[in-house]
């Protein structure tokens, strides 16, 4: 018998020890964020920096300019900590 990937638990059932077989593109962990990454587009040099050092693949350059994607990221600091102009700000989420 085979099993579809789509039929399989994500990681919202799985147990504890238990594995998730789905991508972790259909795992949008941003709902875990108790920090958002702020990026000022006027200190910003688009060095990318705080793309190679994010865990979570969450930031991309646009128009030479960090842009994140909240449904991935999951507030952890790391690239508001690596940006060296210190164009990014962890600000609490409502
Ligand atoms: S590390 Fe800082 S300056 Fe470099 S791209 Fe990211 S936000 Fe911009
Ligand atoms: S806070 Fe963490 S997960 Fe979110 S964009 Fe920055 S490095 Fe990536």
């Amino acid at each position: 018998m085979s099993i579809k990937i789509s039929e399989m638990a994500g990681w919202r059932e799985i147990p504890v020890a238990g594995v998730a077989y789905r991508p972790s593109t259909e795992s949008k962990t941003g709902d875990w964020r108790s920090f958002r990454p702020i990026v000022n587009e006027e200190k910003c040099t688009g060095c990318a920096l705080c793309h190679f050092f994010c865990p979570d693949g969450a930031i991309s350059l646009v128009n030479e300019k960090a842009k994140v994607d909240y449904d991935f990221c999951k507030g952890c600091g790391i690239c508001a900590e690596e940006c060296p102009v210190k164009a990014i700000e962890m600000v609490p989420e409502r």
